[in-house]
């Protein structure tokens, strides 16, 4: 049999029913502990000869589902489910930076990333390198040196649906030996997997479109599994330790652990060991639930996005629309070559009025909520300057490029029409017609 296509790997990967007493769903193990049988087999757990369940901090036959079905879609090697996607792109990169050195990343991020990025990491010893010429791959590579761990960027950036060629910044990125890490949030891997374009861990915030009802907190990260980490630039990838020893107690690394996946291997084993935040097995269920349902919902949220964004290029009060299918747009021939699905669910608009016009407006609105999270069942807006952005300084939002006046709209489930009628209804009352 072929290999499953996206819509029956979402369903069906990672699990078989005959080892869970049949149960159809992936059961909730509700459980802190495991018990361990006997010393023997005890052995076997903790030098990962056995798999199985010893504590549910270090690893949870629930999530165990979620990041096998996981690796699957994206083709990667290994996946760990964490307690949101803050950590999974926190841990990713404390990682990979431990013992110091400098991260280059694209300049136009979700919020927190970047102010981690700016500020935070930097107190492990960690220095960012915004690339201002974000859409350049050249840019990217003039920023890399000896001490670069990462190359970082976000496959749609969020809030204004950049594209960027990562399979150039990839290919520049690994002639110096450094490895890319994508945010894949905004887009899926249904809509577009990173590792064929270059990249060699994925990062996801899955409370977004991945769990798609806005009832979870989430995030997962997914290696590819043949990034050839040099010694020289990650020594402590192959620092041989007594945690990791084998069954016949021989030390081990984590490039041992699990071959292949030596991030996902030190997660596992040091960070969630060591500062918590796997996910728990309820969220790991209600991802799996949102995930078997992805394509059909971002099909027709593209549908949907595709007409709002045709009425508002249109719409007096509407200055501009960012996304890649917009017309104008600077990412349609990115779009056209690498999102042949359609670039995602997510838009922006410049609004052209006061800030107690922009205001009233939300306010008028009646189909769509305020507030910040994406990719939900539920249209949604806000404006990002004074939320999803509002604790980045001044330099790093203009450098992000979000201003006063953008409005983001993540596109939900409603009958379109209701959408349009909503939003045009809004603009005349607070705009005139
Ligand atoms: C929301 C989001 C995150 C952070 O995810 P949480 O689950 O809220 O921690 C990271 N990246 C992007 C692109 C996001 O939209």
């Amino acid at each position: 049999m072929g290999e499953r296509s996206f819509s029956t790997a979402a369903i069906r990967d990672g699990y078989d029913s005959s080892k869970h007493f049949y149960s159809v769903n992936p059961p909730i193990y509700q459980t802190a502990g495991f018990d361990l049988e006997d010393i023997d087999r005890t052995r076997r757990l903790w030098t990962g000869a056995e798999g199985g369940g010893i504590y549910s901090r270090v690893g949870n036959p629930t999530a165990a589902v979620l990041e096998e079905r996981f690796a699957s879609l994206e083709g990667g090697k290994a996946a760990v489910a964490l307690s949101s996607g803050m950590a999974a792109i926190s841990y990713t990169l404390l990682l990979l930076g431990e013992g110091g050195g400098n991260i280059v990343a694209a300049s136009s991020l979700y919020g927190a990333a970047q102010l981690a990025l700016a500020s935070f990491y930097r107190k492990f010893g960690i220095e960012t390198r915004f690339v201002q010429e974000r859409n350049d791959p050249a840019a990217y590579e003039k920023l890399i040196d000896d001490d670069t761990k990462v190359v970082y960027l976000e496959s749609i950036s969020n809030p204004n649906i950049e594209l960027y060629d990562i399979d150039a910044i990839a290919n520049a990125a690994h002639r110096h030996g450094v490895p890319v890490v994508v945010d894949n949030t905004v887009a899926t891997p249904y809509l577009y997997k990173p590792f064929e374009h270059g990249a060699d861990i994925t990062v996801y915030s899955a409370t977004k479109e991945i769990n798609g009802h806005g009832n979870t907190i989430a995030g997962l990260v997914v290696e590819k599994g043949d990034f050839p980490y040099e010694e020289k630039r990650f020594p402590y990838l192959y620092e041989k330790t007594w945690k990791l020893r084998d069954l016949k107690d021989h030390p081990r690394s984590p490039v041992e652990f699990i071959p292949g996946a030596p991030v996902i291997a030190g997660l596992k084993l040091y960070y969630t060991e060591f500062l918590g935040g796997a996910l728990g097995s309820f969220e790991s269920f209600l991802t799996l639930q949102g995930l078997s349902t992805l394509p059909v919902r971002l099909d027709k949220k593209i549908q949907t996005t595709r007409r709002l964004v045709e009425y508002l290029e249109k719409r007096k009060g509407v200055q501009w629309v960012r996304y890649p299918l917009a017309e104008g747009s600077a990412y349609s021939r990115l779009a056209s070559r690498d999102f042949p699905k359609g670039p995602g669910a997510l838009f922006s608009l410049g609004f052209d009025g006061t800030r107690e016009q922009l205001g009233e407006f939300i306010r008028s609105l009646h189909n769509f909520s305020y507030h910040v999270n994406i990719g939900d069942v539920r249209t949604l807006i806000t404006n990002c300057a004074e939320n999803t952005h509002t604790e980045l300084p001044e330099d790093l939002q203009s450098l992000a490029d979000i201003p006063q006046n953008l409005l983001r709209v993540s596109v939900g489930l409603e009958d379109v029409q209701d959408l349009i009628e909503d939003l045009d209804q809004a603009f005349t009352k607070v705009l005139g017609g």
